[in-house]
């Protein structure tokens, strides 16, 4: 991860993302594949003495009706409302970022986006990962506007910690206007979330804080908030906004 982080070839939203990721001693030891599988950080996933969908498959979801404030508003299903945790895979996610597997029968290309699976009914299954599979590159398209990237995260303290929200977002702006944009979300979602609507009402949009609250507008819909969480349904608009306005300030 800090290898990564520091090569001067990748976006500022890859970089940034990283380096916001926990601690320079994970960094330096922990590999990309290793962040993009890790297991949920939610404590009673955690918490072996607890019940838990995900590490045993119809045990229950103590965190629906229980300490829930970090858990997600968005691809939640009555089984299971566990955020996934990697910082790096939502800006990957935002990117179009592919993936390439290995195993000793073949290889394969995916999506990232299309690699994560929404909990539903089977919690356990994180990912379309078959049997043997290994990931041994990760192809992030050339996108020579995205060196207008960023990544906001948003936590409860400014370091070493898991993400309340965070936003990725690149923009392509020409005279003004957004030609094309960027935007995917982490800590709100059980997956790596891309918010293609906001993308979509940002193109061709002016450059402005105002076009910004606009086409942010839309950014939660579908939220599902638990009795602790309500908060993330403004923050995670107040975030893309912020990352936006990160971008913009100063370009006139
Ligand atoms: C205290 C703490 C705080 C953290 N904070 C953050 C944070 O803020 N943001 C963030 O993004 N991350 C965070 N992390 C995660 C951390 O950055 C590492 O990414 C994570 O711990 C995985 O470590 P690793 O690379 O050694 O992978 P491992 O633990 O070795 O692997 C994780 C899983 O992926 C599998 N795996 C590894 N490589 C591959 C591969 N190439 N192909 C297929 N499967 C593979 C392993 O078999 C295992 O199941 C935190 C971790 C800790 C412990």
């Amino acid at each position: 991860m800090s290898d990564i982080a520091g090569h001067p070839g990748v976006y500022p939203v890859i970089s940034r993302a990283l380096l916001l990721s926990a601690s320079q001693q994970l960094r330096n030891m922990a590999s990309i594949g290793g962040n993009l599988l890790q297991r949920t950080r939610c404590t009673y996933y955690r918490d072996v003495a607890m019940p838990c969908n995900k590490r045993q498959p119809g045990s229950g979801c103590p965190a629906i009706s229980g300490a829930n404030r970090m858990h997600a508003v968005l691809g939640t299903s009555d089984f299971c409302v566990a955020t996934h945790a990697s910082d790096v895979a939502v800006a990957l996610v935002a990117l179009g970022a592919e993936i390439r597997l290995v195993s000793a029968t073949g290889s394969r290309t995916v999506k990232l986006a299309d690699l994560y699976r929404l909990p539903g009914d089977t919690p356990e299954v994180e990912t379309d990962l078959r049997p043997g599979e290994l990931i041994s590159e990760v192809l992030v398209p050339r996108l020579d506007w995205a060196s207008r990237s960023t990544y906001v995260k948003v936590r409860d303290r400014q370091s070493y910690e898991f993400a309340l929200c965070s936003a990725a977002v690149a923009l392509d702006i020409q005279d003004s206007r957004i030609v094309d944009a960027r935007v995917a979300v982490g800590g709100v979602a059980t997956v790596p979330w891309r918010l293609a609507a906001v993308e979509a009402a940002l193109r061709g949009a002016p450059a402005t804080p105002a076009a910004f609250e606009a086409a942010t507008s839309v950014a939660a819909d579908g939220a599902r908030p638990l009795s602790a969480n309500g908060f993330k349904v403004s923050l995670l608009q107040r975030t893309v906004v912020r990352a936006l306005l990160e971008l913009t300030e100063g370009s006139g």
